[in-house]
């Protein structure tokens, strides 16, 4: 059988190999270009963030109450212990007379900002707010304020099909791991796993005064994650699912490792060494930080016994 390719045009081979030299340029300087447009529109992103964080300390320095020995005796007390169990290093406490329930910290700069909304003295007790102070300050120690910045930026970057959205889910899921990790923080600072759990539920729940009351909003808090909406929701949420948090913090307070960290940071106070005693500073302390502080003293492991850890055979860190 006769078989020739012979006829095929002179130019042709040449031609091919320019086009494929010319798609190999072509996907070398896009790239290029995507890169250096990338790292551009990062460290503006970079930039612009660090002026609006300069310009929202400023205006909580003009607005705002800080936290300090004259001023707020009381909740400064409270701000010391979390600081000196955490170390998280320099950070300055604002109190900012908002009608909402929320903390939140922020600063790439030393020191560090952390913001408390007023209603939380009113809803938590002293313990409590340890945990709430002691979460953010977790946040401070562990980078995130400055890390959030930076992956912030870099999660909104422009990207084509849909990758945006994968980033942008990519850069929730990081915060709420950040999450879990500032809550292990919180209940160090406390040192309790209940007032840790209450704290918690008071956040979104800040009526409850009764059992009955915490048991229904711990039961719509349970109810949570049953719905498939809300799950799928939580892939674009900064914070996940309150039941996940009380569930993680509740696996984490039974292991040694928690154990032996609340022993460290308890030395930091010179606080006893044994953890059985680092529940009784947060349930029985005695600092009034508003006249609407609530009165009811009971430690909340025995209002709320089921919450204690499912070990109740060990030493638990939360039995007084
Ligand atoms: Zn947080």
């Amino acid at each position: 059988m006769f078989r020739s390719r012979r006829y095929r045009y002179d130019n042709e081979g040449v031609v091919l190999a320019i086009t494929v030299l010319l798609v190999g340029a072509v996907i070398v300087l896009t790239s290029t270009f995507t890169f250096c447009v990338s790292g551009i529109f990062i460290i503006g992103m970079f930039v612009l963030s660090a002026v609006m964080i300069r310009s929202h300390h400023k205006g909580l320095m003009r607005q705002a109450v800080l936290v300090n020995e004259l001023q707020t005796p009381a909740l400064d007390e409270v701000v010391d212990e979390c600081q000196l169990k955490l170390q998280p290093g320099p950070v300055d406490v604002y109190l900012v007379e908002k009608n909402q329930m929320n903390a939140y910290t922020f600063g790439i700069e030393t020191p560090k900002v952390l913001v408390l909304y007023s209603p939380l003295l009113k809803v938590m007790s002293p313990g409590e707010l340890k945990f709430i102070i002691g979460h953010e300050m977790g946040h401070v120690a562990l980078g995130h304020t400055w890390l959030n910045t930076i992956i912030g930026g870099m999660a909104g970057i422009p990207a084509p099909f849909g990758a945006s959205v994968i980033l942008y889910a990519a850069f929730r899921w990081w915060s709420r791991m950040c999450e879990f990790s500032a809550d292990r923080a919180g209940l160090l600072a406390c040192g309790n796993l209940n007032l840790a759990v209450s704290a918690l539920v008071k956040l979104v729940a800040p009526e409850v005064r009764s059992q009955r009351d915490f048991d229904q909003a711990m039961a719509a808090i349970d109810r949570e994650d049953d719905d498939v909406s809300n799950r799928l929701a939580e892939v674009f949420q900064s914070h996940p699912m309150l039941i996940r948090r009380i569930n993680q913090l509740r696996q984490y307070a039974a292991t040694q490792e928690y154990q032996n960290l609340q022993k460290g940071v308890n030395a930091n106070l010179g606080q006893s060494m044994d953890t059985a005693n680092a529940s009784q500073p947060p349930s029985v302390v005695t600092i009034r930080l508003t006249e609407s502080e609530p009165k009811e003293q009971i430690p909340p492991e025995e209002r709320w016994p089921w919450l204690k850890p499912l070990d109740q055979t060990d030493n638990q860190q939360d039995e007084d």
